[in-house]
């Protein structure tokens, strides 16, 4: 029976990423007619971040992950939230020690950190490993006596595992295929720490096992552990599930990002991190040149530039190398700031510093929308089909299937995908989205509104769009754009519209009649139906923009529609 589990530590919000590997856990279990497992992974006591399990709960919610089993729901392998288990773990932890596979070790922290510096002094690096741990304080190196000794004076120990010496092992994954690796290149990884809760790495294959899980499927950052969880899999002799490790999701090219309306917001942000790693420059100075930069983005020689190594003075060539670095490889937490899209599905509110961190939900994305695109960073459907629900991604997933190579993220094609997803929203569903925002529409009827959704969609992103782009809908333009004025205007213009404005009155508002009345107009007059138009549209929108003028005029009405246009003509 398939059985898979996300699990995260709750070390922080969710990522991209994070979401990524719960989807595609959830999306094979689906596909394979087995079960999707939450588990927490909290024995990093260190590393817990209060509120984020229940972030992480209630973003794979507003994803529509549902789990059939998680710490909230429970199921017949409860609990699943690793610090709970601890009897289990101290089961186990008994069963390893009375294998060849683990020992016990007293080292303290300061000890270790003297063999450290011994080594480094030496030009080494220090590895607690099958070729040091004979010379260092553990059950493997002292004899019997002293050990019993330690333990009945109750020093604190950790259980290591012992890596076998000089074997070759073959590792098995589905969407990298196999490789191998040498256990002489591996270390003695601490199992159990010396407050008895398990690592990661042991908590991990032992709940694995217990959850009777089937595939792993993780980001590739777990790849390097392969090994070891293969050999404890083997040390408690139990079958290995199979694995999966996805690739990293890269991050956008900055070039389809930088335009003249943020490039300063985007150099400021980059200015001030290049800041915190190189006190030595100035925030003016440097910010002067990653701004050059930036406004070459566009340009082909853009990447040829950052490579250029000739005589650069020390700013130019530390700008360059912190840029090469910050554009490339693994998208992070932080490029979400950075260049101005949430990397989070939810906002999250870190407790300690108050900080918020963008979220997909609050920045107005769908969550269909979101978990759409999110699934095809890294996996393309059959016919390259774009479009799909949970429901027919469950159906379509082949693990497989799933590209090798990092996927890179796009803020352009997340915005696409919303695009797609409000045309397939219902002009109701909008109505109740828009006013689920804090934006006032009191004294505009339901009815108003939606025909205003039927026209305005067509353009919008985010449902606030439909707002944003027609504000001219709910309030009289107070300016209007300079450069619409000079192409519309002229001196007849308002002698023109004045008259226009008086046989309104005696017209009936509807778009239909609306639109034979401004044309007749404009025929009676001998002029162009855009000298008419385009002066009429300024002045009721402000600009030269939005549906039809007739459409907007009956929306309006008649009486705001003139006083808009005596407005302008005065
Ligand atoms: N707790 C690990 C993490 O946070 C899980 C890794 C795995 O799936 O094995 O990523």
């Amino acid at each position: 029976k398939v059985r898979v589990r996300f699990a995260p530590s709750p070390t922080g919000p969710l990522h991209l990423g994070g979401v990524r590997t719960a989807l595609y856990d959830y999306l094979f279990a689906k596909n394979q007619g087995g079960e999707f497992v939450l588990r927490i992974e909290d024995t990093d006591t260190a590393r817990y971040v209060e509120g984020a399990e229940d972030y992480i709960e209630e973003a794979l919610e507003w994803c529509g992950i549902i789990p059939d089993e998680s710490p909230k729901k429970g199921g017949k392998f409860a609990p699943y939230r690793q610090s709970e288990r601890r009897d289990i773990y101290d089961r186990y932890t008994e069963q390893i020690l009375k294998t060849d596979y683990a020992y016990i070790a007293f080292d303290t922290p300061e000890e270790l950190d003297a063999i450290r510096a011994e080594f480094e002094a030496e030009g080494n690096v220090f590895s607690y490993d099958n070729k040091t741990r004979n010379r260092l304080r553990n059950s493997i190196a002292l004899s019997e006596e002293e050990v019993q000794q330690l333990l009945d004076e109750k020093t604190p120990y950790v259980v290591r595992f012992k890596m076998p010496v000089d074997r070759t092992l073959n590792l098995q994954d589905i969407i990298r295929g196999n490789s191998s690796v040498n256990t002489n290149t591996l270390d003695d990884k601490v199992l159990v720490k010396n407050d008895g809760m398990p690592t990661y790495h042991f908590a991990n294959i032992i709940d694995d096992h217990e959850m009777e899980i089937s595939h792993v499927i993780r980001g590739e950052e777990w790849l390097p552990s392969l090994g070891l969880h293969t050999l404890l899999y083997e040390a408690m002799g139990w079958e290995a599930p199979q694995f999966a490790h996805l690739s990293l999701i890269l991050k956008p090219d900055i070039s389809t990002l930088i335009n003249k309306d943020n490039i300063d917001s985007i150099t400021k942000s980059f200015a001030e991190e290049f800041i915190l790693k190189n006190s030595q420059f100035s925030l003016d100075e440097s910010s002067a040149l990653i701004k050059s930069f930036f406004a070459e983005v566009k340009s082909p020689r853009f990447k040829s530039m950052l490579g250029e190594n000739d005589k650069d003075n020390p700013l130019t060539a530390s700008v360059k190398q912190f840029l090469k670095k910050g554009l490339s490889g693994k998208l992070s937490k932080r490029d979400g700031d950075k260049f101005g899209f949430p990397v989070f599905p939810l906002d999250f509110k870190d407790p300690s510093t108050g900080a918020v961190s963008k979220g997909y939900r609050e920045n107005g994305y769908l969550p269909d929308a979101f978990i759409n695109m999110v699934a095809l960073l890294g996996w393309t459907p059959a016919n390259d089909k774009e479009i799909l629900s949970l429901e027919e991604m469950g159906k379509e997933f082949d693990l497989h299937k799933v590209h090798k190579a990092g996927a890179r993220f796009s803020k352009e094609k997340s915005e696409w995908f919303n695009h797609q997803y409000i045309q397939m929203t219902s002009d109701d569903e909008l109505l109740q989205m828009l006013k689920n925002t804090d934006l006032d529409f009191s004294g505009v009827s339901d009815e108003k509104l939606i025909k205003i959704i039927g026209l305005m969609k067509e353009r919008a992103i985010f449902p606030k769009d439909i707002y944003e782009n027609g504000k001219f809908f709910f309030e009289a333009p107070v300016s209007y754009d300079e450069k619409a004025g000079k192409k519309a205007w002229n001196e007849e213009t308002s002698a023109v519209l004045g008259e226009l404005a008086e046989n309104l009155t005696n017209t009936e508002f509807t778009s239909e009649i609306l639109k034979h009345t401004v044309h007749d107009f404009a025929e009676n007059k001998g002029l162009g139906m855009g000298k008419v138009m385009m002066p009429l549209r300024l002045s009721l929108v402000g600009e030269l923009k939005g549906p039809d003028v007739p459409d907007i005029m009956e929306l309006i009405g008649k009486e705001e529609s003139i006083s808009r246009i005596n407005n302008a003509i005065n």
